[in-house]
């Protein structure tokens, strides 16, 4: 018997209730800092198709780091196995836009997670398409079956107005060899690849490429190896949360990645995607009540991949 989704996310909505608008949200970037906290929905996609939602399902927000899963898909589709000898494969126990580390490791960013390995992932992606960003929307209209999702220009303008540190990441490591670009390429794309605005709806559709195999369900498009979607949600599940992985891991056991637009987005292979969006932020940057939406999610559907 599948569990009963519609009474799962039903209870869950009722028990997060009191700490929906709570929690801080990303006032760094000013275009975000606006967004109302009291947003909250939540829409799950199964690989069968079955579609089940609640709350500001079909509102679009800001999905920020959670770009980075696609870009990171793009380039592992190209590169394959070369890529990691950009960037590395290890959780970073550090906050996703730290320099600290970088300075330590030579410009080789931990993980492709951290705001520093998405900018070589974009780097990668500028040698191999003359318009990424084009490419990057192209694969999620395929994914979504949406074509008019797109970059939310104010956000990717405040993020360049205010992007210092993505700035100082990115020169950094251009020093040490591993930006081939120029800096502002590689920014003006990461700036628009974190402004994509899409619903959780959208996204649990998108993300369904990883709970099933490397293929979308919709259309049976083979886009990952199989054994690239696997590795894919192995860098999720050690990296997708940056200095909270390890909790993330334990508390609620799935594959996922977070933005601080405060989206979540999660997997269980062979089965479903959720997407969960409440904009109030906890210390790591990841959305407070969509940590506790999953973990009552997987405590209360007993499904693990564990
Ligand atoms: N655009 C944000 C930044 O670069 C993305 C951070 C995030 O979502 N964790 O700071």
């Amino acid at each position: 018997m599948p569990p009963n989704y519609p009474s799962i996310l039903r209870q869950i909505a009722e028990a997060v209730r009191p700490e929906i608008g709570k929690g801080k949200v990303a006032g760094y970037i000013p275009a975000l800092a606006k967004v109302p906290p009291d947003k909250f929905g939540i829409a799950i996609e199964t690989v069968r198709g079955e579609q089940y939602y609640l709350g500001d399902a079909d509102e679009r927000f800001s999905i920020q780091s959670i770009s980075k899963v696609f870009t990171l898909a793009l380039a592992f589709r190209l590169e394959g196995e070369n890529l990691w000898n950009r960037v590395g494969l290890e959780p970073s126990g550090n906050p996703f836009n730290s320099l600290v580390q970088l300075e330590y490791e030579r410009g080789i960013p931990r993980n492709p997670f951290i705001n520093a390995g998405a900018l070589v992932i974009v780097d990668i992606l500028l040698g191999h398409f003359s318009d990424p960003k084009a490419a990057l929307l192209d694969l999620i209209h395929n994914l979504t079956g949406q074509d008019d999702i797109h970059f939310d220009e104010e956000v990717a303008r405040s993020e360049r107005e205010t992007g210092y540190t993505n700035a100082a990441l990115a020169n950094f490591m251009k020093s040490h060899g591993n930006i081939h670009h120029p800096v502002a390429a590689v920014l003006d794309v990461y700036f628009h690849q974190c402004a994509i605005a899409m619903s959780c709806r959208e996204l649990a559709r998108a993300f369904l490429l990883f709970a099933n195999h490397g293929s979308v369900p919709a259309t049976g498009e083979r886009m990952l190896t199989s054994s690239q979607s696997k590795r894919l949600n192995a860098i999720m599940l050690t990296c997708g949360f940056y200095d909270e992985a390890g909790e993330f891991a334990f508390a609620v056991g799935l594959p996922g990645k977070s933005g601080v637009g405060g989206g979540i987005v999660a997997i269980i292979p062979g089965e479903l995607a959720i997407a969960v969006w409440s904009p109030g932020l906890n210390e790591h940057g990841n959305s407070a009540v969509g940590i506790k939406v999953l973990e009552m999610f997987t405590t209360l559907t007993g499904m693990s991949i564990f």
